[in-house]
């Protein structure tokens, strides 16, 4: 019998994961920047949250799950997305008793079952932001940046944010009204699945991807044209604090959320491909709705969810190397036994000063101790043999220069780390 990776997966190998280590990083240190929290919600979650917080009506909740029966019988739900388990454990924890805002970040494994192709995979990854307990516009503008401001800082360009506002429960419905007027008499027009929405959902319609839906839906009628008189001045404060804050943005009004609890600011973060056709690294908007849906008060919340998967096949599109570390700072290289003995504490003293170090574990003459030297890409090889221990000395070689000097023993770790411009630990 032989196993397989399940489709849809795939293992993250040395080599490739130095690129995940990276971009994760530059997300958790702009996190730290803008004062956001860490948190880890569980992979699972209780199937009704995902229903009730993703919403019945989406592809992701009728279609995607991955739904499973535990062994007390109870459903569970592997998370198709953060938001629903974050928003869970506000309301449970009782968060929002607390002074607001709540600002908190999430890295991790999302699970959908998708048609697996480029930039989709069924076990992904996001980068999101939640922001609880503010309804201020700006804050949404300094959201929508911190993940441009992300997008960027790992070296993907040519990225705009197209803008929505999609309402509130006061102004939406006679925009609603309106839409299933207009497309009424189009119905036919219509692929199935915007039918469907027709009835349950018309405003997804615009975010059809078909070409017939699009053609019906271009002179459509717009929600911003409808905004009531708290979410039209919220909409302009976002737009001028985006051009305050120099965030390349435009208004795409057919980008609906879609659900009752998502209200105002709707965006997405649009790159700009090589055949000139976009796509979509992810987006967010406010959802002034969903901490009520779960459970919770009437709390405003706003956030953000990127795909990671999206971002690296970005970075690739475009060519852009990471600035990654690689190869270790020292190899040494021991001859007989006593310098072997020897060499292991030299190893310790190197890591504990902050060098990467290693040595050889299969026993191989020189020749091959300096072959694996080569393979882990060492900057420095140190040699040490039956005549340097004698003298307490070891001959330290840089690689790429072939420069050699013969330091004391004891003197290794030091020279090694300020060769290698390394800080203490
Ligand atoms: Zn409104
Ligand atoms: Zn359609």
């Amino acid at each position: 019998m032989s196993f397989q990776i399940p489709r849809g997966t795939v293992d993250l190998m040395p080599g490739e994961v130095e690129k995940w280590q990276y971009i994760e990083e530059k997300a958790r240190e702009l996190c730290r920047r803008y004062n956001f929290s860490e948190i880890r919600t569980p992979l699972f979650e209780q199937t009704e949250l995902f229903q009730r917080g993703v919403g019945e009506t989406t592809d992701i909740v009728s279609k995607e799950m991955y739904t499973f029966m535990d062994r007390g019988g109870r459903s569970l739900t592997l998370r198709p997305e953060g938001t629903a388990g974050v928003v869970r454990s506000f309301v449970e924890k009782k968060i929002y008793g607390e002074p607001q805002p709540t600002k908190w970040y999430y890295i991790g494994q999302m699970y959908r079952y998708e048609r697996p192709q480029a930039g989709r995979q069924r076990q992904f990854h996001q980068f999101g932001i939640e922001a609880f307990g503010a309804v201020d516009p700006v804050l949404d503008a300094e959201l929508v940046d911190l993940g441009w401001q992300f997008i960027r800082s790992v070296g993907v360009s040519g990225v705009k944010v197209a803008l929505n506002s999609v309402g509130c429960s006061r102004c939406r419905p006679r925009y609603r009204e309106k839409l299933v007027e207009y497309l009424t008499p189009y119905k036919e027009e219509l692929c199935k699945d915007c039918h469907t929405r027709l009835e349950q959902n018309p405003m997804r319609v615009l975010d059809c991807k078909k070409e017939g839906c699009q053609r019906v839906t271009e002179d459509a009628p717009r929600m911003v044209n409808f905004l009531c008189e708290e979410c039209a001045p919220h909409f302009e404060t976002v737009k001028e604090s985006l051009d305050l804050l120099g965030v390349e943005w435009y208004l795409d009004t057919r980008l609906v959320r879609g659900l009752d609890y998502y209200t105002q600011t709707a965006f997405e973060y649009i790159l700009e491909g090589q055949g000139g056709h976009a796509g979509s690294l992810g987006g967010g908007g406010r959802y002034n709705g969903l901490v009520q849906e779960v459970g919770g008060p009437e709390m405003p919340g706003v956030g953000f969810a990127l795909g990671l998967e999206r971002v690296l096949l970005a970075l690739e599109s475009r060519g852009v190397d990471l600035p990654l570390a690689s190869g270790v700072d020292c190899f040494i290289v021991s001859l007989g036994d006593a310098a072997k003995k020897r060499s292991v504490l030299l190893l310790k003293e190197l890591r504990q000063m902050g060098s990467t170090a290693e040595r050889d574990y299969l026993d191989r003459k020189m020749k091959g101790q300096l072959k694996a030297a080569d393979r882990a890409s060492a900057r420095y090889v140190a040699i040490v043999g039956e005549n340097e221990l004698e003298k307490n000395q070891v001959v330290v070689k840089e690689m790429a220069t072939g420069e050699q000097n013969t330091i004391q023993l004891d003197k290794l770790a030091t020279y090694i780390r300020e060769a290698c411009g390394k800080g203490q630990s």
